[in-house]
């Protein structure tokens, strides 16, 4: 019985993957874009910081709670490695476009402050003595193998922040003593996520979410040098509204995914359906994530296997394979055998890539965007 219900279940996955690959740009080309969430977001501070939090009695409720923590030197060393042990059919290696955030909480100014304090990214890195995986991050651009692009300018919804603050809320006051933001309760908003930057409880939030998008475009141009064309938030759904900012800083792609339900404030959401290829009404190009690769969750999944299969679908159709993936599948700082797990399954993803289609391409979202516009294939 057991594996007729996940036969059944497994059968409309597929037929979800081959529905969501119809509409949209197609192509006969093998390409393939890896979109990686959370470069850059503080959540958990260090091993010794999750052991604290554990004491004073915050769950650990998912993966990001345990073991997702700032890319350290290490992390990033072995993820380049990993990257560096193929080449596609042009000569280049697979690269994360790395989806960033340019801004963590300031955790001493916050100390004494309800109001949201935040730090700059370079900051962020000086502070942990991370100068050396900063260093690394800027080898990795110009190596080819990392590509920052804008994830939001900080990782959590300021407006359950706040009242939480405001009303010390016992797992903020905990996390935030331990320079992390993880395991937190949120019984104001409940509606809402606490790391979902873009979530709404009520339209009137979305001026500050203007200004968030204007002075987060603003900051990642100060901290990598050029401006961000690629786009996706914090926990998705992000109201249309705050396309037109993200259109005026620079923004040409936004990721988002084949069924979006779009926050619009009150807990109503509009449902609307997206493909690769679709137009805003800013002339600004949809991207969909049509494969997943997440290979520190649920180990029941064979993921180098399950994404492979969505691979195939995708091309079948003519599709890029774009695949969504976050960076907690390769964080070792807290556990490095999380690390392990998830870049071993890379390593043999990517072996198998370039085994089956020799004629596979990589690229970065940005230029399979380009490559979309020019509506050449
Ligand atoms: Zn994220």
């Amino acid at each position: 019985m057991k594996c007729k219900g996940r036969c059944i279940s497994e059968k409309l996955q597929l037929l979800r993957d081959h529905i969501k690959n119809i509409p949209g740009w197609r192509s006969n080309r093998k390409i393939v874009v890896f979109a990686v969430d959370d470069y850059g977001n503080v959540r958990v501070d260090s091993k010794a910081a999750r052991e604290r939090m554990n004491k004073a009695g915050l769950e650990i409720k998912s993966r990001f709670d345990a073991f997702d923590s700032l890319e350290n030197e290490e992390d990033l060393s072995v993820l380049f490695e990993t990257l560096s042990s193929v080449k596609d059919m042009d000569g280049r290696h697979p690269i994360f476009t790395a989806l960033t955030v340019v801004a963590n909480i300031d955790f001493e100014s916050q100390r004494n402050s309800q109001s949201y304090k935040y730090e700059l990214l370079p900051d962020t890195f000086t502070k942990l003595g991370y100068d050396k995986a900063w260093h690394l991050w800027q080898q990795g651009i110009q190596n080819g193998l990392l590509y920052p692009q804008f994830h939001g300018r900080e990782h959590l919804n300021i407006k359950v922040l706040e009242s939480n603050l405001s009303n010390s809320e016992y797992s903020t006051r905990i996390a935030l003593a331990n320079r992390s933001y993880t395991s937190i309760r949120n019984e104001f908003f409940p509606k809402l996520s606490y790391t979902a930057a873009f979530a709404l409880d009520d339209l009137s939030e979305i001026d500050r979410q203007h200004q968030i998008i204007e002075s987060g475009l603003d900051y990642f141009q100060q901290i990598f040098g050029f401006r961000s064309e690629t786009f996706n938030p914090p926990g998705g759904r992000e109201h249309s509204d705050l396309h037109s900012t993200l259109y005026k800083f620079g923004i040409k792609y936004i990721e988002t995914p084949f069924i979006k339900n779009e926050h619009q404030g009150n807990d109503r959401y509009r449902r609307m359906i997206n493909y690769t290829g679709k137009k805003n009404d800013q002339g600004q190009t949809f991207l969909v994530r049509n494969c997943l690769f997440e290979p520190g969750s649920d180990n029941s999944i064979d993921w180098v296997a399950y994404c492979l299969k969505q691979m195939e679908v995708a091309f079948r159709w003519g599709k890029p394979a774009i695949i969504s993936s976050h960076r907690v599948n390769f964080c070792g700082n807290i556990d490095p055998n999380n690390r392990k797990v998830g870049l071993l399954a890379l390593k043999a993803l990517l072996a198998e890539i370039v085994t089956r289609w020799p004629e596979v391409e990589f690229k970065t979202t940005n230029e399979l965007g380009n490559l979309v516009n020019s509506r050449r294939q």
